[in-house]
Order: C-alpha cells, then sequence, then structure tokens
C-alpha cells in the first residue's frame, strides 16, 4: 500500500464495484461509499414475502448476452462464470415467431436461422437481412438525431415485422418505445449482437440472483485488497479544501472522488459545488416492472427458459416477456418483464396484476399463478432519446480537478445496462490511475506511484 492518498467511490453498482476493484487490485487505497445496506444498486438481490415463503430474488429480472464482454470478464474474474449458461439465441413468440441462431460461424449463424425461421414471411426475412446489410455499409451508424422507428422506415421494413421483432427488441434493450429511441445506440446494440460473432448473440442465463453473481464477489474481494466499505451511508455534500475532497461530514482527505451515482443523484452532490449540472439534469428516468409469478413447485405449468409475450395494452397485457427462475424454496418461479412501464403508472395496481395473471394463463397454460409481486424501479433507466447529452468520466475535470463520473450513462454508444456501468466504471478508473501517476511524477513525487499502479494506468 503506497503512501498516496485514497480514492473515494461514491456508489457501489455494478459501475462503482467494477471501478472500485480496478483501483484496489492497482494498489490505491479505495473507500466505497453506498446509501444502500447492499452493494448492488439497480442489479441487486431482494427479499419478497410471498404466500409460498420469503425468497432471494432479482430488483427486476436481467438479461445478460454475449456481448457483454467487460462484465463477462468481471464476472470470470470472481469467480462467477460457473453460475452462467450460455444458449444460441432464440427468439420465441406467443404468436408464433420463432428465430434461432445456428451453431455456424457469423453471419452463416443468423442467415441460416432466418432460412429456418418460423412465422416470418419471406419478404419479412429479406427486409432483416436488408437492414442488417444497410446498417453494416454504414459503418452500423445510424443519421444524427434518427429514432428507431425512423431507421426502421428508412430501410423499409414493413410494419408487422417491426412491431413483432423490432420493438420488442428496442423495448427490450432501450427501454424506450421506437418513436422516441435512438437509431444510433440500437444500431451500436445490432453491430455487438447480431451483426457480430455468434457468441455475441447468445444469451447468458445465472442461476444464482443479481447479488451473489457479482456485488457480494466483488465487495468480499475488495474487503480482502483492504478497501474501506461504507454501505448503508447516503453521502450528502462533498466539499473541497487544500486538504483534498471531503466526502460527507466525516470522510476527509481524498485525493480523488469518482461519482458512480446515477445521473440525478451526481447531479444533487455535484450543483452545491457550483458546477454546471445542465447536462446531467437532462437525463430522463423510465420505470421497469417485473412481475414475479408463483406456483407451488408440483404444480406449476411447464414455463419456457424465456419467451416472447405479446403485448396488448388495450387488453391490460403489459408483459414483453417471460423468464423461467426455475424452484426457489416451495414455489415455481417466472419473472414477466414490464419495459417502459412509465405507461402502466396510471393503471390501478390490482389491474395489472390481474392482466399479468391473464396473460400468463393465455400464454404458458396451466393454473393461474397463485401469487404475483411486482416490484417497480421507477428510475430503472435513462430514456435512450436521440438528444440525450453524451459525457465523458472526466466532465468536470477542468472546474473541479479530482471529480470523476461514472455510471450506466458515461458510456455514450450505449444504452443503459450493465455492459455500459461496468465498462465506465473501469474506464474512470483507469482514467483516475493516469492522473494519479501523472500527479505522482511531478515534483519530489516521481517514486511514490507504486509498479502495480503505473502498469495498471499505462495497460488502460
Ligand atoms: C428493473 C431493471 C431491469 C433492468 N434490466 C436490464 C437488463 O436486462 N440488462 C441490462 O444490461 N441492464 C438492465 N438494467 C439496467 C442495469 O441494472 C443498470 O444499467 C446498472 O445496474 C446501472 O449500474 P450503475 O452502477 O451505473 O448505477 P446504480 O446501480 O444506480 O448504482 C448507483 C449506486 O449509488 C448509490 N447512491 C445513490 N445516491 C447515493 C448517495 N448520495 N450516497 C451514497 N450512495 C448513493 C445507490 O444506492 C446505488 O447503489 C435494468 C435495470 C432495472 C432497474
Amino acid at each position: 500500500m503506497h503512501g498516496a492518498r485514497p480514492v473515494a467511490v461514491v456508489g457501489a453498482g455494478w459501475s462503482g464495484l467494477a471501478a472500485a476493484l480496478v483501483l484496489a487490485r492497482a494498489g490505491v487505497r479505495v473507500t466505497l461509499f453506498d446509501a444502500a445496506p447492499r452493494a448492488g444498486g439497480r442489479a441487486r438481490t431482494v427479499e419478497l414475502a410471498t404466500p409460498l415463503g420469503r425468497i432471494a430474488i432479482d430488483n427486476g429480472q436481467h438479461l445478460i448476452v454475449g456481448a457483454y464482454r467487460a462484465t463477462l470478464q468481471l464476472l470470470d474474474e470472481l469467480g462467477a462464470t460457473p453460475h452462467l449458461a450460455r444458449h444460441p439465441m432464440r427468439l420465441e413468440s406467443v404468436s408464433g415467431l420463432s428465430l434461432r441462431t445456428a451453431p455456424l460461424p457469423a453471419p452463416l449463424h443468423l442467415a441460416w436461422g432466418l432460412l429456418r425461421a418460423r412465422g416470418l414471411r419471406w419478404s419479412e426475412r429479406l427486409a432483416v437481412i436488408r437492414l442488417l446489410h444497410g446498417l453494416g455499409r454504414a459503418d452500423w451508424r445510424a443519421r444524427e438525431g434518427e429514432t428507431v422507428a425512423a431507421l426502421l422506415a428508412r430501410h423499409r421494413q414493413p410494419v408487422a415485422l417491426a412491431a413483432r421483432l423490432w420493438a420488442p427488441l428496442c423495448v427490450a434493450t432501450l427501454n424506450t418505445l421506437p418513436q422516441h429511441a435512438c437509431a444510433r445506440t440500437f444500431a451500436t446494440v445490432l453491430r455487438d449482437t447480431l451483426g457480430a460473432t455468434r457468441a455475441a448473440s447468445d444469451f447468458v442465463a445465472p442461476d444464482a440472483p443479481l447479488g451473489a453473481l457479482l456485488p457480494d464477489r466483488a465487495v468480499a474481494q475488495l474487503r480482502k485488497l483492504g478497501a474501506t466499505l461504507r454501505l448503508h451511508t447516503t453521502v450528502r455534500e462533498l466539499q473541497r479544501s487544500a486538504d483534498g475532497w471531503h466526502v460527507g461530514a466525516h470522510a476527509t482527505g481524498f485525493a480523488t472522488v469518482l461519482l458512480a451515482l446515477p445521473p440525478w443523484s451526481a447531479a444533487r452532490l455535484a450543483a452545491p459545488l457550483g458546477l454546471d449540472v445542465a447536462a446531467l439534469q437532462a437525463f430522463e428516468p423510465e420505470p421497469i416492472a417485473t412481475a414475479w409469478a408463483l406456483w407451488p413447485a408440483g404444480e406449476a405449468p411447464r414455463v419456457p427458459r424465456w419467451l416472447m409475450l405479446d403485448e396488448d395494452p388495450a387488453r391490460q397485457r403489459f408483459g414483453q416477456w417471460v423468464f423461467d427462475r426455475g424452484v426457489i424454496g416451495a414455489a415455481r418461479v417466472a419473472g414477466v418483464v414490464v419495459s417502459v412501464a412509465s405507461r402502466i403508472a396510471g393503471e390501478p395496481p390490482g389491474a395489472v396484476a390481474a392482466g399479468i395473471v391473464d396473460q400468463l394463463r393465455e400464454a404458458i397454460g396451466g393454473p393461474p399463478a397463485a401469487a404475483l409481486r411486482i416490484v417497480t424501479e421507477r428510475r430503472a433507466t435513462f430514456r435512450c432519446t436521440p438528444l440525450r447529452p453524451r459525457l465523458s468520466c472526466d466532465h468536470f475535470r477542468h472546474p473541479a480537478p479530482g471529480l470523476w463520473l461514472a455510471g450506466d450513462w458515461v458510456w455514450p454508444d450505449y444504452p443503459a445496462t450493465l455492459e455500459a456501468a461496468v465498462r465506465s466504471g473501469r474506464h474512470a478508473a483507469a482514467c483516475i490511475l493516469a492522473d494519479l501517476a501523472a500527479q505522482s511524477v511531478g515534483p519530489g513525487s516521481a517514486r511514490s506511484t507504486p509498479r502495480s499502479q503505473r502498469q495498471a494506468a499505462s495497460s488502460a
């Protein structure tokens, strides 16, 4: 451990944890703060009391895909890979769409999948190829300010195909309706999944709740590395003096502060420092609801590993996907995802629950769910619109040296995802290491940077 002043990371979501691990492994003294009693942020384990007993489950069903290189690498470093099962991409819907990738090298995996697909007209299969080929030729770049709906129209996608394939994919990945969603970000998602290697489009299903998958392991490793963890500690103010940064009322003397927070929380801490937070405040939150359905284990219908549902808000059918979560305790558990859940904000909760139970019965048959618990995250993601700000981790560098940003919104290419959070955290940590290394080669301090820290910074 070297003598340099410590670094404070505020926020123990997946971005803050990823950043703290890079810093701690490089020999930096890290203090990690989080308001919640457990790490994980928006991807964490919750305990739900149900008529079939208490279950530990995710706050919201998360989809992880093979394209999540940084996330999968981090999970591997933390020893979680044995808990992940990879499945070739399979898009199957209640209304008969079936598109599976084949075990062939790209792009044959998709071409063969389209050839064998069910529920798609030949003109629709050609339209899929037209869109992907057109985007590939344009280097996977959409037009500035273009929405997904406009992109689909420009590439002459049939209305039925847009409704049954592209809109569900857009809503699932961007948590934003096609008429508002950013075409540039959607094109990047398509580039990194359907347009990349076969493995990139794999669905990766964990057999453990999110907390056990990454946050608990990251916290254990941080403790081993000597980091200080201050959970259950809401940071209410930041101050800077000649001694460095003061984080909250008691923690002082930090050389650097990394705000690994959602934009709205980071804005609240940065504004009193006199910083211009307009760009942070321009992000708008969008909810996601997950309805956890439970049956007594022996009386459950056969739940597919995952299935696209036919959304029909006019008939109170709000779910877009259902995922099997296996048997937990005495219950069979399935998660129904309702993205862009601002649309159900005005619905009576009882009507939403009844609609989802009916929708499940129509989709998978069998007895109705014996219990349903809906977890709504009101600020699940930012709305992924074309005009949202694109910020970098050193956004405040000039007005406030030593103050850095990380989070799913600080990875401009991507929608709000685990992958954006992990990439952003790792990148911010690498920049901080480079900055600390540059500071320590200032007058009289050339030897104070440990070798591990210099290496980590230069390999970033
Ligand atoms: C229901 C739901 C479904 C999702 N589905 C998917 C999916 O299928 N695939 C996917 O890739 N992504 C999905 N996401 C998005 C993904 O969870 C997020 O992008 C990611 O977790 C964001 O991580 P983060 O570290 O950037 O932010 P956060 O997880 O928000 O972490 C910020 C942390 O800061 C803490 N904090 C806030 N203010 C303070 C303060 N003043 N002092 C101290 N601590 C503070 C919070 O407690 C939190 O722990 C989903 C999210 C939700 C909610």
